[in-house]
């Protein structure tokens, strides 16, 4: 059953985001060459807590730690490590947040230095489909727009879209209904409905849609261990249409890149720097 936020809830919901969102940007300059997954994860747990909240992963299904780092051939739920980054990967890092009892859940995936062009497209493409996505969320369509418009943006590429992981709605408990696919057709699905609030989060490879999993029970890989991609954000549905929660503005910030992406999906204008 799908949980409608009211105006005030959706307000608290953005509080949370913008944390995430404030984490993620802080990390944005600590992602380099010979940086430990792990040194961000205890990075980000710290500052989540300095914010009032607490760490969203940390603990949920027995999760280890405070963020999903996944490598490379990773495509989510990586577990944080002591192995340095190296020049030329790609780290996802997927964050959550709760606070006043509603969580924030969303995800960058990061170049480590200069990466092969091949793999810039993979993640630009990616974050391109976040968006496409984005845009079908709204009133009188289902969950089958959303994810239609990913996979088709996508698979123009000749990437593959991730089946078996899936966005999701969001709210006092980190998964909701309605689950959120990256795939699927037209029309099908659940329908929206107002104040409702999702995550939306495309996993792309750069191969085969296939996916294994590691023995740690957590690691999703690539079945053809080619690069993936993830890009996540909180979006509600308000006045029928989709507006962000959360906001890439401190990451871009942190790395002097200049981007309106996110402005049509802004109703108000947010000060990021209350
Ligand atoms: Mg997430
Ligand atoms: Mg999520």
């Amino acid at each position: 059953m799908i949980i409608p936020k009211t105006r005030e809830e959706i307000e608290l919901m953005r509080e949370s985001a913008l944390i995430v969102s404030k984490t993620l940007g802080m990390l944005a300059s600590e992602v380099k060459p010979g940086v430990s997954t792990l040194h961000l994860d205890k990075l980000a747990e710290e500052f989540i807590r300095d914010h009032g909240a607490e760490p969203g992963f940390l603990g949920m299904y027995d999760f280890p730690n405070s963020l999903c780092m996944s490598p490379n051939a990773q495509v989510v739920h990586g577990i944080p490590n002591e192995n340095p980054m190296e020049e030329g990967d790609i780290i996802s890092i997927d964050c959550g947040a709760k606070k006043n009892g509603f969580y924030g859940d969303h995800a960058y995936t990061f170049a480590v230095g200069e990466i092969d062009p091949e793999t810039k497209k993979l993640l630009q493409v990616t974050k391109e489909s976040l968006y496409v996505g984005i845009r079908e969320f709204k009133a009188g369509n289902r969950v089958g727009d959303v994810g239609f418009a990913i996979q088709q943006y996508t698979e123009k590429h000749g990437f593959g879209v991730v089946r078996e992981l899936v966005g999701h709605g969001l709210g006092a408990k980190m998964h909701e209904d309605p689950e959120m696919p990256n795939y699927g057709r037209r029309g099908r699905g659940k329908k929206f409905i107002e104040g409702m609030v999702v995550a939306i989060e495309p996993m792309i490879n750069a191969g085969t849609h296939k996916i294994k999993q590691l023995k740690d029970g957590w690691t999703i890989l690539t079945a053809d261990n080619r690069p993936s991609a993830h890009f996540e954000h909180d979006v509600a549905l308000i006045e029928g249409k989709p507006e962000l929660l959360s906001t890439f503005h401190y990451i871009y910030e942190a790395l002097g890149i200049t981007s309106d992406e996110e402005a049509e999906f802004r109703a108000q204008t947010i000060n990021f720097h209350d």
